[in-house]
C-alpha cells in the first residue's frame, strides 16, 4: 500500500525484570495491565542472572527461575521470556538489560515495568540517569508499598494503578518451607514445578507431605 506520509508504527515492547523466585500472579497481573493500558505489542520477562545475593539469601538456580517464568507465561501470546540476563556473566544491572534489548530490537520502544518498591530505589541503580534514555519507566502500585515519584525526569516515567495482589515471592517461599499451599498465588504449573524440583522446602522434608 502506498503510504500517505504515515510512518510505520514502532513496536511497543514491555520489559518486566525480576528475580522470579518464584514468579507469581502479582507479576503477571502487573504485566497484563500495563500491556493493556500502554497498548504494548509484547511483554518480555527477564529473569535476573546468578550468582546473586538478595537480602543475604542465595536465590534459586537461574535455570529453575527461567523455567518457572516460561511455564507461567507460555499460554499468553503477548508474553515471552528472555535469557539475556541469566546468560550474561556477573550481577544483573538494568542498564545492561535495556542496552541488550535495544540492540536485539532496534526498531522498538521499550517500556520498563517496575513495582513501587523497586522504583523507590531506582536512583541507586547503576547509571540511573541513562536508564531514562533507553526506556520509558512505568511504576505500578503494590500493596504494602507507597508509589511515590523518587524525582523521576519529566516524561521519563508514568505511575499507574494495577489490581492489588498482596503476593510476594518471599511469602511464597516461606509458605512452601512451612508446608502451606501456594495454589492460586502462583500459576498451577509453577506449583507443580516447585514440588517436582523440591524448591524452597527444607531438604529433609521435601516430598514428606505428598499423599
Ligand atoms: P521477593 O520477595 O523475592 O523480593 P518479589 O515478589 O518482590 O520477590 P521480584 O522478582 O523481586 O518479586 O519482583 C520483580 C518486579 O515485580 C519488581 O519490579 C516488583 O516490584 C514487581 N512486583 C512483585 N510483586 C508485585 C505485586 N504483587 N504487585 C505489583 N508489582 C509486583
Ligand atoms: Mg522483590
Amino acid at each position: 500500500e502506498a503510504s500517505a506520509g504515515v510512518e510505520p508504527q514502532k513496536k511497543r515492547l514491555g520489559v518486566m525484570g525480576g528475580t522470579f523466585d518464584p514468579i507469581h500472579h502479582g507479576h503477571l497481573v502487573a504485566a497484563s495491565e500495563v500491556a493493556s493500558l500502554f497498548h504494548l505489542d509484547e511483554v518480555v520477562f527477564v529473569p535476573t542472572g546468578e550468582p546473586w545475593q538478595k537480602s543475604g539469601r542465595v536465590v534459586s538456580a537461574a535455570e529453575d527461575r527461567y523455567l518457572m517464568t516460561v511455564i507461567a507465561t507460555a499460554e499468553n501470546p503477548q508474553f515471552s521470556v528472555s535469557r539475556i540476563d541469566i546468560d550474561r556473566e556477573g550481577p544483573t544491572f538494568t542498564i545492561d538489560t535495556l542496552r541488550d534489548l535495544q540492540a536485539i530490537h532496534p526498531d522498538a520502544d521499550l517500556f520498563f515495568i517496575t513495582g513501587a518498591d523497586a522504583l523507590e530505589q531506582i536512583f541507586s541503580w547503576r547509571k540511573a540517569e541513562q536508564l531514562f534514555d533507553l526506556a520509558h519507566f512505568i511504576g505500578v502500585t503494590r500493596p504494602g508499598h507507597t508509589l511515590t515519584d523518587p524525582g523521576l525526569p519529566p516524561g521519563g516515567a508514568t505511575l499507574v494503578e494495577v489490581p492489588a495482589l498482596a503476593i510476594s515471592s518471599t511469602d511464597c517461599r516461606e509458605r512452601v518451607a512451612r508446608g502451606e499451599p501456594v495454589w492460586y498465588l502462583v500459576p498451577d504449573g509453577v506449583v507443580r514445578y516447585i514440588d517436582k524440583r523440591h524448591l524452597y522446602a527444607p531438604a529433609a522434608s521435601a516430598g514428606a507431605l505428598d499423599g
